[in-house]
């Protein structure tokens, strides 16, 4: 076949594998479209029968793409995904099989799910879990390997509803912020939207290294992260790497990476090399925030399977290297209605102005009330790396607005409201506020979450983490105060609302400035002015995990449907045992390499300088160089023989702690400083003994050789 032959146009590709709209109103008698695309919409339970039509139409479709297995696919708070294949088989009397699947198989499954996180919401004899379908996030084939399945994305709880998952609270999020902004919408007297939707964006950030190299790194292999290592002479300070020119064999692995994304309807849409060398970014077109979240999981994943198909092995923790940029997963997201209206476009009127003004005040009070539960959403290990170093914003979160909104912020605050631009005063809504560009500044890369022209960017999520928190968080904060809002300016209309919303908004300016910075984030004037202000600065994950329940976080989350207080709970004992163990996990990884490769390898290089030394000497010279090398390698192998004996006395230590708080901030005050010590003797070492024996490929090897 000719290469022209094998040319497959992306519009022939694109979502080939995804139950769409289209296969199913081709599949579907219409009334059984009709029933499933209202509950798609307003959540109406499918009847069984006509649930069973859907289920036998999508087995149909899956077995014609290949598959021959169906699973729930969730998302339990591992903060990764899980999947159990069922065959669609069925026996027949006569030894054979049909492929069936049914309504119920479809609607719910009941994986034992004995093995999960719960946080003590349940016992394990008592393991019954249930998935429910999510039917707002479409049904795929995908294929691993030889293995075809139909995944049917799902949420996953217990036997007595309580949400064992990231996707259930997300869910309840999103009623509530479309409940709170439908309401909003009525009282500034829109009428036709029915429907507000919380939409994302998800920028991914990765690295890829040749897998070569991973087979030779125990710390990659089970931390995903480079446990020592000294610093490439060079790294990223001629920053040619970002935006450059794409190596070959990564393009070619993007080509497969993106073919893959889109025949599972994913919008993969940008592509470049990011900051450091070795690392990349990928972005969609945005999605309603369930479905993007969906698609940043398979995402991530499609980013694992394809680098291995290509030699590559991807890297998706915060930060596999020290002393370069780390990775972070950028969370757009913005609000809209059903009828295309996205609620943070400024606008051209001054109708729309007060609409925007009414939604991007919401969000202000909402970043600055709940910034800690925020931040607490972004809590992990990995990303304790990038928050607060000097590359990702600090773990302080302030909102940036640009001049022109941060402006309009400062007019409101004065009570005068008169616009810069034109003079006069503002009256929302009636007069003469100014039309609000959509670039109407420039945009700023060190906040943390910044206004990028008709969303917000949230920026201190990390490569590798579910985006499930932050949105959940954002929206059932926003939809507090929406509420609030609302119940102080329903009923009014004309000049009275006009009047109720330049008082609200007032008052929040007053109280909510504090949140609003516009300068540099990774300033350490900002950390003090921060700090004068009262902004919290939650600097490591035990630090934020710490404050998930606080009252005013139950309170919102509960106030809201989105999690109750033992659900939130649960969740942050569950926390506080992921960190204690990751951190467990490298601590142990850095003693075997120190002790297995390490130790050993300068053992020899010691011996071989020994001899040298002897050798130099019984010739009759003085071994000057050769002395002092060994000097200096003996005396930091015997340091870093005494770090590994402390690193696991604090192991042994915060190890030995049951209570899940009290252990994560040991492994936090005593495992990692023991940890770093470590490394930092290591790192000494293998600048000075001989490349043949070390035993570790190096940062320029695993950066610059593809
Ligand atoms: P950047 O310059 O920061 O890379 P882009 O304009 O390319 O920003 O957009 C980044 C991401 O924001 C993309 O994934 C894009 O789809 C997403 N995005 C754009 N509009 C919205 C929106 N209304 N809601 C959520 N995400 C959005
Ligand atoms: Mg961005």
């Amino acid at each position: 076949m000719s290469e022209a032959c094998e040319f497959n146009p992306v519009t022939d590709m694109y979502g080939t594998d995804v139950f769409t709209d289209e296969v199913m109103r081709s599949t579907l008698p219409k009334a059984v479209y009709k029933q499933l695309k209202k509950t798609m919409q307003d959540g109406t339970p499918l009847e069984l029968g006509v649930a069973d039509v859907v289920a036998t139409a999508m087995k149909d479709w899956a077995i014609s793409r290949g598959a021959t297995h169906f699973c729930h696919w969730f998302q339990p708070m591992t903060g990764g995904t899980a999947e159990k294949h069922d065959s669609f088989i069925s026996p027949t009397s006569g030894g054979r099989v049909l492929m069936e699947f049914s309504g119920k198989e479809l609607s719910q499954g009941e994986p034992d799910a004995s093995s999960f996180p719960s946080g003590g919401l349940r016992a394990t004899f008592e393991a019954r879990g249930y998935t429910a379908w999510d039917c707002t996030s479409p049904v795929f084939v995908k294929g691993n390997g030889d293995n075809k399945t139909l995944f049917v994305p799902s949420a996953f709880c217990s036997y007595t509803g309580e949400a064992l998952d990231k996707k259930t609270p997300l869910l309840r999020s999103m009623e509530a912020i479309d409940k709170a902004a439908i309401r909003m919408l009525r009282i500034l007297g829109n009428s036709m939207s029915t429907k507000v939707t919380a939409t994302l964006g998800a920028e991914q950030e990765y690295f890829l290294v040749d897998e070569e190299f991973v087979e030779r790194r125990l710390d990659l292999l089970l931390a995903q992260r480079t446990l020592f290592g000294a610093p490439s002479p060079r790294g990223q300070e001629m920053d040619d790497h970002y935006f450059g020119a794409l190596n070959c064999r990564v393009g070619s692995f993007m080509a497969a990476l993106n073919k893959k994304l889109w025949s599972l309807g994913i919008s993969a849409k940008t592509q470049h090399n990011e900051v450091s060398p070795a690392q990349y970014e990928i972005a969609p077109i945005f999605d309603t925030v369930n479905v993007g979240v969906d698609r940043n999981h398979l995402t991530m994943e499609a980013i694992s399977t394809v680098a291995r198909e290509h030699g590559f092995y991807a890297l998706l923790h915060e930060k596999p290297f020290a002393g370069v940029n780390g990775s972070g997963k950028h969370n757009n997201w913005s609000i809209g209605t059903d009828d295309g209206i996205n609620l943070l476009e400024p606008g051209e009127t001054p109708h729309e102005n007060m609409q925007f003004l009414v939604f991007l005040f919401a969000i202000i009070r909402a970043v600055d009330k709940y910034s800690e539960v925020l931040r607490a959403s972004v809590a992990h290990a990995g990303n304790d790396h990038r928050l607060g170093a000097n590359e990702a914003p600090p773990a302080i979160i302030s909102i940036f607005l640009g001049d022109q909104l941060n402006d309009i912020v400062e007019q409101i605050k004065a009570g005068g409201a008169k616009s810069s631009k034109r003079g006069g005063t503002i009256e929302l809504g009636v007069s003469t506020l100014p039309p609000l560009p959509k670039d109407c500044t420039d945009r700023n890369r060190t906040s943390p979450f910044a206004f990028t022209g008709n969303k917000f960017e949230f920026r201190m999520a990390g490569s590798s983490q579910s985006l499930s928190g932050p949105n959940f968080v954002l929206n059932g904060a926003v939809a507090e105060v929406l509420t609030e809002m609302a119940d102080v300016l329903e009923g009014a209309s004309g000049a009275e609302l006009n009047t109720r919303v330049q008082d609200l908004l007032k008052s929040y300016a007053v109280e909510h400035g504090k949140i609003i910075f516009n300068g540099d984030n990774y300033t350490a004037e900002w950390h003090a002015e921060a700090a004068k202000r009262g902004l919290s600065n939650l600097r490591n994950t035990p630090e934020a995990i710490d404050i998930i329940c606080d009252a005013k976080n139950v309170a919102m989350l509960e106030g809201q449907k989105i999690l109750s207080a033992g659900e939130l709970k649960a969740r942050q004992e569950i926390l506080f045992e992921q960190y204690a163990m990751l951190i467990n996990i490298e601590a142990k990884t850095s003693v075997q390499m120190a002790k297995r490769q390490i130790i050993p390898a300068v053992t020899e290089a010691t011996t071989a300088l020994a001899s040298s030394v002897a050798a130099v000497s019984a010739a009759g010279v003085e071994p000057t160089a050769q002395a002092a090398l060994l000097a200096k390698t003996n005396s930091l192998l015997a340091a870093v023989a005494s770090d590994v004996e402390v690193l696991e006395a604090a192991i042994a230590k915060a190890g030995a702690i049951d209570e899940p708080r009290e252990a994560s901030f040991a492994f936090l005050n005593d495992v990692i400083p023991a940890m770093t010590a470590l490394r930092a003797d290591v790192d000494a070492l293998e600048v000075i003994v001989d490349e043949d024996v070390w035993p570790l490929p190096t940062y320029a090897d695993m950066l610059f050789r593809r």
